[in-house]
């Protein structure tokens, strides 16, 4: 049986300035008592925080941005490559999260196209796939994920550059999580699609969930199988919040 590693993995999306960077500290100063136990924690910052954020260390605590352009430099304004991160201390590079599909009209081909910039430069890329209420309510919730994870994926993708995030959109920011019935179907249809197309290494790519966690549902999530850590929108920001999430992690 392979055995995966468990990840905690907070998105600050546009939020924050220098004054949080004291929950950073919270964080790593939790992280180096040794709380999260096995699980790996990663903090995506805004890009405008990474540098300082990498600057107060912490071997305990990863981070990543949260995208990056597919070529590695040039004319682009506004633009953000994979080797740029890796060079402000980054390990991971969020692509795909659907705010960035939605705002940038970004396709299944440019999310797969930066995945693969992203392990060029070294960085582990988190793929994030979800289905719209509408596909759900249309029955084509499995469909779109796969799809989405089909195109979205580089053939290089293995269990040690990749990880992919099923973020069902309706419930991003919402307070809306699904069913643990509606979770466990998506990621065993997640994994076997995994297995079939990478092999051995599509069995150790981790699976996360994204969507409304926080500390009180956490449990119940990481109770279900494939389900390997969660992606954390607006309960990463309090350093409390998130550590409640990474504690049920690191029980489950
Ligand atoms: C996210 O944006 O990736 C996310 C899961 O947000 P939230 O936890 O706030 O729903």
């Amino acid at each position: 049986m392979t055995t995966r590693g468990k990840l905690a993995a907070g998105n600050w999306k546009m939020n924050g300035q220098g004054s949080d960077l004291q929950q950073i500290e919270t964080l790593r100063a939790a992280l180096d008592r040794g709380e999260h136990g096995e699980c790996g924690v990663l903090i995506c910052p805004p890009a405008t925080l990474l540098e300082r954020m990498a600057r107060l260390g912490g071997e305990n605590l990863a981070l990543g941005g949260q995208d990056c352009h597919a070529a590695q430099s040039g004319a682009h304004t506004g633009d953000i490559s994979a080797p740029m991160l890796a060079d402000a201390g980054a390990s991971h590079v969020i692509v795909g999260h659907s705010e960035r599909r939605g705002d940038h009209d970004e396709q299944d081909a440019d999310i797969r196209a930066k995945a693969e910039a992203a392990h060029g430069a070294g960085l582990t890329a988190i793929v994030c796939i979800g289905e719209t209420l509408e596909e759900r309510e249309a029955g084509r919730t499995l469909d779109t994920l796969c799809a989405q994870l089909a195109g979205s994926l580089p053939d290089g993708a293995s269990a040690a550059n990749t990880v992919v995030a099923y973020e069902p959109i309706w419930a991003i920011g919402t307070g809306k999580v699904p069913q643990g019935a509606q979770i466990a179907e998506v990621h065993d249809r997640l994994r076997s699609e995994l297995e079939t197309r990478f092999g051995e290494d599509g069995a150790g790519i981790r699976l996360l969930y994204g969507g409304s966690v926080k500390a009180s549902n956490a449990a119940e999530i990481f109770a279900i199988d494939n389900v390997d850590g969660a992606l954390v929108g607006g309960a990463s920001l309090k350093a409390d919040d998130f550590l409640g999430i990474i504690a049920a992690l690191a029980k489950a």
